[in-house]
């Protein structure tokens, strides 16, 4: 928690000095967001860097990486991308020893995945191969790569669950399998090293509006998507999606000390989605 100063004048009088507590700082902290360059990554990587931290997006996509960087350049925010297939092990290997190299990494968000939309039957085996290789094998690799490098000295992890973790969604087969593993790999890795100093936490968001949410309306409704993104936008009780900066927020808390005594937790930010829809 950083403390600062505020002073309250009156015309040129100072009238009296304010200590303020400025909770969930990141100041010092290096911090990778996979998938940074977009929607909730793009957010988290943003927030993460406004309270402090020097951030490392690590993406695929080259062009919206480096746009997001440009983005924030003004504002001298410590904001850098690499670009990196989190599901490729030795590349994700490589990028983040060399990060390791030059600096300490406190925190790791597993952010980036892919949505599909189909039941079991109409899932190809091809289908369910790419959602396993990006959703569940990109937090593997990633995980694998930090945890070396953290063990020992209070590292934080936060992966990208969902509500398709917990609960059954409609034509979401492959898309919920690669989720429910990510919540499990969430509990798996919070167990395994909670002895290490190692925090790992999960976030299951319901519908949030982002790139990911359009694409998937655009793809799959391609001639009611005024009337779709409607419809999921009321499945949250509180009537409308989710915004990217709402779930960075959540990251940002269980990134920071404040958070110190949570790991091994999911938290849902769902519009009252899981609990509200009875
Ligand atoms: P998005 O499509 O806006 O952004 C995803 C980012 O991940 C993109 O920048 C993309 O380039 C990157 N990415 C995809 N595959 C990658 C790979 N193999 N290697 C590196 N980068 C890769 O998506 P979003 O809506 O911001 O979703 C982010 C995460 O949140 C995902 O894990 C998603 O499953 C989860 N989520 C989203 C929602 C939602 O409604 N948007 C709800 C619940 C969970």
């Amino acid at each position: 928690m950083n403390i600062n100063f505020l002073k309250v004048k009156s015309g040129r009088k100072l009238l009296k000095t304010i200590k303020i507590m400025t909770p969930f700082q990141l100041s010092g902290k290096t911090a990778l967001v996979t998938g940074g360059a977009s929607g909730i990554g793009r957010a988290i990587a943003e927030v993460f860097a406004k309270n402090g931290a020097r951030v490392y997006i690590l993406d695929f996509n080259e062009t919206q990486a480096k746009e997001v960087v440009e983005a924030f350049k003004v504002e001298n925010l410590e904001l850098q991308y690499k670009i990196c297939d989190v599901s490729k092990s030795e590349e994700v290997q490589q990028i983040i020893n060399e990060i390791a190299e030059n600096h300490e990494i406190n925190i790791l968000v597993n952010n980036a995945g892919v949505a599909h939309v189909g039941n079991i039957e109409n899932t190809t085996e091809a289908d369910l191969d790419r959602i396993y290789s990006i959703n569940i094998k990109g937090v593997y690799n990633c995980a694998k790569a930090v945890i070396k490098h953290m063990k020992g000295k209070n590292g934080i992890i936060i992966n990208m669950a969902s509500i398709a973790s917990s609960v059954g969604i409609s034509d979401r087969f492959a898309y919920s399998m690669s989720k429910g593993a990510v919540l499990t790999m969430t509990y798996s890795i919070a167990k395994d090293y909670v002895n290490e100093g190692i925090r790992c936490n999960s976030i299951s968001p319901a519908r949030v509006h982002t790139p990911f949410v359009d694409g998937f309306i655009a793809k799959n409704y391609p001639d009611d998507q005024d009337e779709m993104f409607e419809k999921l936008s009321k499945t949250q009780p509180l009537g409308r999606m989710g915004k990217p900066v709402e779930i960075a927020h959540l990251a940002l808390y269980l990134a920071s000390d404040e958070a110190s005594f949570i790991t091994g937790t999911d938290f849902p930010i769902d519009g009252g989605f899981i609990k509200l829809n009875g």
